[in-house]
């Protein structure tokens, strides 16, 4: 035997003689402007108004070359207009080849890109925009009409960009295409630190206000990095690319990175996620792969259906797979979509925190798809992405200490624990601290979901422990409407909670106690009083009136009974979006 190696102290590690090169939304934009200049970039575009007034589409084609030029051009007029190095651009679009120069330009120039979510209030978006204190502002043709009031409620956007044309020029407003054809592409690039800001997203805020994330260079680089090989999102450069998710949430979940980065072509179907468009879509372009929420699968799913009844079924061979999360894929779809149409669902979690990708639900070797086994794992939220850790802790305990690490044993449920180099280790301004611990050293991020894990580290959320309702995809907070609906004269007291819905997964029931004497207001009447405040698609559906809320012993309502109590509610499937 040899003799042991001496352990005498060094004062430090012995340091690696590799290059420490920052990784920056910079290289990106460089490999689509170097590599994949000629991979199409298609849009699907508002091409005008029919009869009805509804919306017709039109494809926009363009390349990566051309999207990497605009990109260029548009930082170097960011930069003329005066804005610098860490400061907010705001967008308020929705997924199209414009929206991608901006993912790529905004933060190649230092600035950060603020994505904010179409579908919130005007109200709730001005608070987001005032909360970011973001100096610009570049909103879809869309949404114009929006303008006057944000101009007027937030006083510190000190320049506002129109996509596309309007019906009359609003004072004031530069127009995109203008602005950035102004401006050369020969843009030189600052160094940037790797941890500095490229993006931002808020969260859809639980109890108040939302909360911003701002994710770094380096976790965009190795997010995208992460979400792209086989055993993730599988995506490369032959892939045809349609993420459904909009720009707005959790940069559609990183695909734009992530398909640029590896010169996927990128198919964008802009305002038009229903069914019929999005078959439509999935032929034409011969999409290889798609993400978006169960509701958006369940529209296609009848499309498909339906396509096949007429006997017209589409041509969707080159379609490998569907990625479904944001609320748990139910078994019965993920079944329906492979015995009907051969279409395999790729069930995935994350969040705004985890920038997004936590687990993918591929299933382990010698599993196969197509057997119960494999269909139970793939309703499962999935394994780890590299580099992400999962932790359950159990609730904490009397005296406030943070709780104890629970078994991975399938069985035993925790609150789900996260870390990562693409997860959140604070919120922006500071808030919210109570959402991050340090567990035996290591900080950890506590999602608010309850899930149990099995000894092969699949993931299974049973639960949040938020109160949300989570409706087509996206949040209602049940707190904003509760505090809304308690100001109306008939009601003491008021509970919403979620209901399911065929169409949009949850959907909001509203239970209310009565003011004593008070006769019960009908649906109309408090669809009134809350319409003003709030977007048409939060407004409860329907109002149950008890006699009293069941009260927990902190004095919060017990949600979880209620919800047992109103198990047989379905919704109608029927609420509209708009
Ligand atoms: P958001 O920050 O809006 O993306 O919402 C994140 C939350 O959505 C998570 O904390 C989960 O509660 C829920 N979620 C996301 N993906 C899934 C999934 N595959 N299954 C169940 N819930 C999910």
């Amino acid at each position: 035997m040899s003799a042991p190696v001496s352990s005498t102290p060094r004062a430090r590690p012995l340091l690696s003689t590799m290059m420490d090169v920052p990784l920056t939304v910079q290289t990106i934009l460089e490999r689509i402007r170097t590599l994949y200049f000629d991979r199409e970039v298609v849009s699907l575009m508002v091409a005008g108004r029919d009869e009805a007034g509804n919306p017709v589409p039109e494809a926009h084609r363009s390349t990566y070359g051309e999207v990497a030029e605009r990109a260029l051009r548009l930082a170097n007029a960011l930069t003329a207009l005066g804005v610098q190095q860490g400061d907010r651009v705001a967008t308020l679009a929705v997924n199209s080849y414009r929206h991608l120069e901006c993912y790529l330009g905004i933060p190649s120039m230092g600035a950060v890109l603020h994505t904010v979510n179409i579908r919130l209030h005007p109200d709730q978006v001005a608070w987001i925009l005032n909360h970011a204190e973001d100096r610009v502002l570049i909103v879809e043709n869309l949404f114009a009409g929006l303008i006057p009031a944000i101009r007027a409620a937030c006083p510190g956007l000190e320049a506002i960009i129109v996509m596309g044309p309007t019906p009359t020029p609003i004072d004031g407003v530069l127009d995109y295409d203008t602005f950035v054809a102004g401006h050369s592409s020969d843009f030189a690039y600052p160094d940037l630190d790797e941890r500095q800001a490229a993006a931002m997203c808020y969260t859809s805020g639980t109890t108040g206000n939302p909360k911003g994330v701002l994710y770094s260079h380096r976790s965009t680089l190795l997010h995208s990095l992460a979400a792209a090989p086989k055993d993730a999102l599988d995506v490369g450069e032959r892939d045809t690319v349609m993420a459904i998710v909009p720009m707005f949430h959790v940069n559609a979940w990183g695909l734009p990175y992530t398909c640029a980065l590896v010169g996927a072509k990128q198919v964008f179907c802009g305002m038009f996620s229903d069914g019929k468009n999005v078959a439509r879509m999935l032929e034409q372009e011969q999409v290889t792969i798609t993400a978006g929420v169960p509701t958006i699968w369940m529209g296609l799913l009848g499309e498909l259906d339906r396509a096949q009844t007429a006997g017209t079924p589409y041509d969707l061979h080159r379609l490998n797979s569907l990625v479904v999360g944001g609320s748990a894929a139910p078994e019965a779809q993920i079944r329906a979509f492979q015995t009907r149409h051969g279409l395999k669902l790729n069930h995935a979690w994350g969040m705004t925190e985890t920038h997004p990708l936590g687990t993918v639900s591929v299933l382990p070797v010698g599993v196969d798809l197509i057997s119960d086994e494999g269909y139970a794992l793939q309703a499962k939220q999935g394994r780890t992405v590299p580099l992400i850790e999962l932790a359950l802790l159990s609730d904490s305990d009397e005296q406030g200490g943070a709780g104890e690490l629970l078994p991975h044993d399938g069985k035993t449920m925790g609150r789900l624990m996260a870390r990562g180099p693409w997860v959140a280790a604070s919120y922006y301004k500071g808030e919210g601290q109570s959402n991050f611990m340090t567990l035996g050293g290591k900080l950890w991020f506590d999602t608010g979901d309850i899930a149990t894990i099995d000894a092969r580290g699949y993931m299974h959320i049973q639960d949040r422990s938020k109160d949300l309702i989570k409706s087509g995809g996206e949040w209602i907070s049940s707190v904003d409407l509760e505090n809304a609906l308690m100001a109306h004269p008939a009601v003491a007291q008021a509970a919403v909670i979620a209901v399911p819905d065929p169409k949009w997964d949850e959907r909001p029931l509203g239970v209310l106690v009565l003011v004593a004497g008070a006769s019960a207001p009908d649906h109309a009447e408090l669809t009134a009083f809350l319409a003003p405040r709030f977007a048409k698609w939060w407004l409860p559906d329907a109002y149950e009136v008890v006699a009293a809320i069941p009260i927990g012993a902190t004095g919060k309502f017990l949600k979880r009974e209620l919800r047992d109590q109103f198990t047989a509610y379905q919704g109608a499937g029927t609420a509209s979006r708009d």
